[in-house]
């Protein structure tokens, strides 16, 4: 059993209707949504990145102040200031001019840059700003021992880390924390050669915590992304559907007759190719009638083209309303031609489709002066059914086709089914 090769138009042609719309919609606004959740998701690392960045920057700045008036006092050699309660001589200096007294009497106690800091960082978080604290792995003032995390970063310093920032949430709201080590220089080994400390080794590091810092607002962001998405969706549904519609009116249009407003040519070719298909498939008869409206030429003459056109739209209508089962088709094949195809029909069946469809055109009773016979509108029609696995659809149109050339040469309006058993006929035998 031989499968038709579909002609190239026609595969195309029939890959076409098969468009899914909403298969295709699923897919564009999947691909859309997940195009917004990349875009999201970059613009969101990206302003979390930049974030922190900028924190880390300020952070860094308020480091390297503090390093800076460490410097400055210990290039001062420590400076002095007065006794006060809240300024006592500090214990962890060994000095034996820690304390002094000026002329006018005043106590004076050294001031070193740890002791500094102390203090300076004691003020800033008073007043809400930074805090900060010197730390180390090996501190000579115990509270100066680094908390858990201050011991990480001070073990990746030691693996050549320049400075750690993250951010952290506690119960008291978003803070950032920084650290960058302290590096000995060499007025720093005044207090600490007795650690076994050299020039350039890092001897612990200062961290810097902001406080209350405002938390990236991930809703605004997201809320603008879900906007766009939903624009997007919308405009692919109504772009697509109407797409979709300008597509089915085309495709419409291309397989209907403009005239009749039945299949034209193109969509019966396709129709045969699909019944003639499924017919040797399922080894089930198939038959085809072709009609053609009898002294057309004449009637044109007598009635005129337009009266000619109104004529075919009328014989169009009473073919199609004659045919009742839903899968049998017919077309306009050209011209006053007709070509009906009736899918599980065989001759019999397709004998009395034809005789009525006849009778129904005959009962139209459309005055046809330039019919000689009738002088009314008639139809001719030859009838041809599959009978061979061999055949191929041309092979079925052709017997029609023959069938109805012998109904004309019989004398028209009546039905001519193409005899198997006959020597082979062709359409010259019949004119
Ligand atoms: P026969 O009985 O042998 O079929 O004779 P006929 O005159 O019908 O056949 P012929 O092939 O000689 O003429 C067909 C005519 O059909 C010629 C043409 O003017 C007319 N015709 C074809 N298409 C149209 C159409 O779209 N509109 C109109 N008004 N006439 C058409
Ligand atoms: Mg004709
Ligand atoms: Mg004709």
């Amino acid at each position: 059993m031989s499968k038709i090769d579909i002609p190239s138009w026609i595969k195309e042609s029939e890959r076409k209707t098969i468009i899914d719309t909403k298969r295709d919609v699923t897919i564009i606004v999947i691909v859309w949504v997940l195009l917004i959740a990349i875009a999201f998701s970059i613009n969101l690392s990206g302003a979390i990145k930049e974030k922190t960045q900028t924190l880390m920057q300020t952070a860094r700045v308020i480091f390297q102040e503090i390093v800076i008036t460490r410097e400055w006092n210990s290039g001062h050699d420590w400076v002095y200031v007065p006794i006060t309660d809240k300024t006592q001589p500090n214990p962890y200096i060994i000095s034996p001019h820690r304390d002094i007294t000026a002329e006018t009497g005043l106590k004076l106690t050294q001031i070193n840059p740890a002791y500094m800091t102390r203090q300076l960082s004691e003020i800033s978080s008073k007043s809400h700003g930074p805090k900060f604290r010197i730390t180390s792995l090996n501190p000579i003032r115990p509270e100066n021992k680094p908390t858990e995390w201050e011991q990480k970063a001070l073990k990746l310093f030691k693996n050549n880390a320049q400075e750690v920032g993250v951010l952290i949430k506690d119960e008291s709201g978003n803070h950032f924390i920084y650290m960058a080590p302290l590096i000995t220089k060499s007025e720093c080994l005044v207090c600490h050669v007795e650690q076994g400390y050299q020039v350039d080794d890092i001897r612990g590091g200062i961290s810097v915590i902001l406080s209350s810092i405002t938390p990236f607002k991930i809703m605004p962001l997201a809320l603008g992304y879900i906007a766009i998405g939903i624009c997007g969706v919308f405009i692919i549904v109504v772009f697509v559907g109407k797409l979709d519609k300008a597509y089915r009116e085309l495709r419409k249009q291309s397989v209907t007759d403009p005239l009749t407003q039945i299949p034209n040519r193109r969509d019966f070719t396709m129709h045969i190719i699909q019944e003639f298909n499924r017919s040797k498939r399922e080894g089930s008869k198939l038959s085809i009638l072709m009609c053609d409206i009898d002294n057309f030429k004449a009637y044109n003459d007598t009635y005129g083209h337009k009266r000619g056109d109104e004529c075919l739209q009328i014989v169009a209508k009473v073919i199609e309303q004659t045919l009742n089962r839903p899968a049998d088709f017919c077309a306009r094949y050209g011209g006053e031609e007709f070509i009906l195809i009736l899918p599980h029909t065989d001759i019999d069946g397709a004998a009395h489709v034809a005789e009525k469809m006849r009778q129904n055109i005959v009962k139209l009773s459309v005055a046809h002066e330039g019919s000689p016979n009738h002088k009314i509108v008639t139809l001719s029609l030859g009838v041809g059914t599959c009978s061979s696995l061999d055949m191929v659809y041309e092979d079925l149109i052709k017997k029609a086709d023959i069938a109805l050339y012998k109904a004309k040469a019989n004398g028209r309006n009546r039905i001519e089914i193409f005899q198997e058993h006959l020597p082979e006929q062709t359409k010259e035998d019949n004119e």
